[in-house]
């Protein structure tokens, strides 16, 4: 990489550092020509492939747009999504793959997204799985009530064995 001052070709790492959990390397770099210094990251690319065939890195920033789109007019603050695009991104990067379908993507997004909003669960999971039909969408929502019964008896369970 050429010197941003002088354009120069050489330089030498004077500092290397993990950064974001060992996924990118931070260099310090000190350049042969005019001595200034400067800092380069090499990081690890996890690369998405489309539909269409095509890759493309993955983006946190794709994740939060995809779903603020299915957040909209919903009460979910910009932290949350923040938060949910790392989660995603731990949870794919931990697949331990270098390249992954966009749809494990979706599917990555689809647990957390439950939790955060079942509205914007269900307008994202609808695009996501293509429904087709009201039964799809009916299905959707019983599963939905399912898992929440769910918890709240697991819940209730931790509670009883809480007053034993
Ligand atoms: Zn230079």
């Amino acid at each position: 990489m050429r010197c941003p001052f002088c354009r120069g070709e050489d330089s030498r790492v004077v500092d290397s550092r993990e950064v974001e959990e060992g996924q990118a390397i931070r260099r310090r770099r000190s350049c042969s020509t005019c001595g200034r210094r400067f800092t380069t990251i090499e990081e690890l690319v996890l690369s998405v492939v489309k539909r269409s065939g095509v890759t493309e890195p993955f983006s946190r920033e794709k994740v939060v747009r995809g779903v603020r789109r299915a957040c909209q007019g919903r009460p979910v603050e910009e932290d949350a999504l923040q938060q949910l695009a790392h989660q995603v991104e731990d949870t794919v990067r931990s697949l331990g793959v270098s390249e992954l379908p966009s749809h494990e993507v979706g599917l990555a997004i689809l647990g957390p997204l439950r939790e955060l909003d079942e509205v914007a669960y269900l307008r994202f999971a609808s695009v996501y799985r293509a429904y087709s039909s009201v039964e799809d969408f009916e299905k959707e929502i019983t599963d939905l009530r399912a898992a929440r019964r769910a918890a709240q008896a697991g819940a209730e369970q931790n509670a009883e064995s809480g007053r034993e």
